[in-house]
C-alpha cells in the first residue's frame, strides 16, 4: 500500500498499483506523480524527508519539544 498526502487539498490517497503511471488526486483530481510517496507505517526516507517537509518529522519534533518542556 503506498500512501500520497495531496500538496493542493491535504486529502490522503492510496494506490497498489499506480506507481510508475500518472496519479491524480481522487479528492481533487490535481496530478500529484511527482509528490513524495509516503509509507504510512514506516515513514520513508528520501531527500523531501531530510529537508523537514515529512509530516511525520514535524511530529517528531512536537514530542521532542514536550519532553523538554517537562524535565
Ligand atoms: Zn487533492
Amino acid at each position: 500500500m503506498l500512501m500520497k498526502t495531496c500538496p493542493y487539498c491535504q486529502n490522503a490517497s492510496f494506490s497498489s498499483t499506480t506507481l510508475g503511471g500518472p496519479w491524480l488526486c481522487p479528492s481533487c483530481g490535481e496530478d500529484i506523480t511527482h509528490t513524495p510517496v509516503e509509507a504510512p507505517h514506516r515513514p520513508v526516507q528520501t531527500g523531501e524527508a531530510a529537508n523537514g517537509k515529512n509530516p511525520f518529522d514535524s511530529v517528531r519534533k512536537f514530542f521532542r519539544k514536550l519532553i523538554k518542556a517537562g524535565s
